[in-house]
């Protein structure tokens, strides 16, 4: 079984199972999970221009190496 055609209603919850770890729902929204902030799940270029921006990829970064120890902040 194929679905070539996908529904313009994508709810918030089956855009978030497709980046899990990156965004969750609450309450029919969306949510980026690193950065804290809502997004507009019914535009996939909403999520593409996110995830591009300089601030996502920084908070998802810090995410990465949270754990590893903290040490003094190495820039470089
Ligand atoms: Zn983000």
């Amino acid at each position: 079984m194929k679905r070539s055609h996908l529904p313009t209603k994508i709810s918030a919850k089956d855009c978030a199972k497709q980046f899990p770890g990156l965004l969750h729902d609450s309450g029919g929204k969306l949510f980026c999970t690193p950065y804290n902030c809502v997004l507009d799940h019914r535009r996939k270029s909403t999520l593409e221009n996110h995830f591009a921006a300089a601030k996502h990829a920084r908070m998802v970064k810090e995410m990465d190496v949270e754990g590893e120890g903290m040490e003094d902040e190495d820039e470089e």
